[in-house]
């Protein structure tokens, strides 16, 4: 174990106390053991020889990982008592709507099929936890730092004035997480694209006040993707402040819902990457990064099957080969300018090797997806995918800390 000092101690969770949260929150406080923590792992891989193994240590970024302030939860907990078409709410109807959570409810299993339905009952203290379980989690597994954001869908389902409030709160206290442990953890702005003008002001701010380490947007905002104009001001931000932006999925908007509504088909298991790869190839094609040449754009889950795609997508939308394309490069030439991505929700080490020889090593960071995605599994992955040492440590941290200027 590192760093003694930062490993958890009985510190009360901020949380404020009301209805389930005040349950979460003396359930935090108390200390209860969390069936995750129970077998931590330091991955025998190790142990082993070979290009499958890391040579030495290997420092660790994740760069997915999500959390939630209170203030948050109780107002999407509003948002889907309110109900509505949006696919988003299947998932968070479980996390947030739940009204009674116990740790125990579920095992979490190694293998065989998994009850999801029940882990999601189990996120909620999770997300609203950050220097507990998840330092004690983090230091189990050997994961140096945790590059925060807030959870899926952020504020953008809220009206405008809440929107631009949550978002500035939720900054605030990412901000003073960071500065109580700036070795564990770095952090991504939120934003409220309800405001596109409020949003570059909160963006500023979290760069050049709260030094956080870039954006992250979940894909759409009432069906408004960030090639409309009206999102411009975003765009001119990030920019502006050369601070990368993270695509992160979210639920397909209420215009492409229809055909993912049955078998759960709206979230991870294909809604997420069909939404938010199309949020990027409408970048692409619309011409929006041909405005913004020096936007940096990250995405999640290998690049949401855009480079798998990228061969079709440079030999059909070659630029000015059709009347309704705007884009003056290649897909493919937009991917090796303005994109970056990580392996986040994906573990599979023959994807990896794939983008290593199509977009580049030097584009690729790892993410866990936390409390999405089980860390020892993850940890894992990275530890055990075949990779050259440099590799390894690029992906692992050197891409993480050069793209989010993270100190190394
Ligand atoms: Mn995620």
């Amino acid at each position: 174990m590192r760093e003694g000092t930062e490993r958890p101690r009985h510190v009360r969770a901020g949380v404020d106390r009301r209805g389930a949260l005040a349950r979460i929150s003396s359930w935090l406080a108390a200390g209860a053991a969390w069936p995750l923590l129970s077998a931590p792992s330091r991955s025998p891989s190790r142990q082993r020889e070979g290009s499958s193994t890391p040579s030495r240590r290997v420092r660790k970024i994740a760069t997915e990982e999500a959390f939630v302030i209170p203030e948050v939860a109780a107002a999407m907990r509003e948002v889907v008592q309110r109900g509505g078409p949006s696919l988003d709410l299947n998932l968070w109807r479980l996390v947030y709507n739940t009204v009674t959570v116990e740790p125990t409810v579920a095992r979490v299993a190694t293998t065989g099929p998994q009850d999801r339905d029940a882990l999601a009952r189990q996120f909620l203290p999770r997300l609203l936890d950050l220097e507990q379980l998840r330092l004690a989690e983090m230091d189990a597994n050997d994961v140096d730092v945790h590059l925060l954001s807030l959870v899926s869908p952020g504020v953008q389902m809220f009206d405008r004035d809440t929107a631009v409030a949550l978002a500035r709160l939720s900054n605030d206290r990412l901000s003073e997480t960071i500065r109580r442990h700036p070795t564990r953890f770095a952090g991504l702005a939120c934003f409220a694209p309800q405001d596109p003008a409020a949003a570059a002001t909160e963006m500023e701010r979290a760069i050049r006040s709260l030094t956080l380490n870039g954006f992250l947007v979940n894909s759409h905002t009432d069906g408004v993707y960030l090639d409309d104009q009206r999102c411009w001001p975003i765009l001119e931000a990030a920019e502006a402040l050369d601070a990368p932006l993270y695509i992160h999925p979210r639920s397909p908007s209420n215009g492409m819902a229809a055909p993912f509504r049955d078998y759960r088909m709206d979230g991870s298991i294909w809604g997420y990457g069909m939404e938010t790869g199309t949020h990027a190839v409408r970048l692409m094609l619309s011409g929006t990064l041909d405005r913004f040449p020096r936007l940096r754009i990250v995405l999640g889950h290998m690049g949401e099957a855009l480079p798998f795609w990228l061969w079709r997508l440079d030999y059909m939308a070659s630029p000015g080969s059709r009347a309704a394309l705007k884009n003056s490069l290649k897909p493919s030439e937009y991917m090796q300018r303005n994109f970056s991505m990580t392996t986040s929700g994906l573990e599979d080490p023959l994807v990896l090797r794939y983008m290593i020889d199509k977009v580049g090593v030097e584009r690729l960071m790892w993410a866990i997806d936390y409390p999405f995605q089980q860390t020892p599994a993850s940890v894992a992955f990275i530890n055990s995918a075949t990779l050259s040492d440099a590799e390894r440590e690029q992906i692992a941290h050197r891409n993480a800390e050069r793209i989010f200027r993270i100190a190394s």
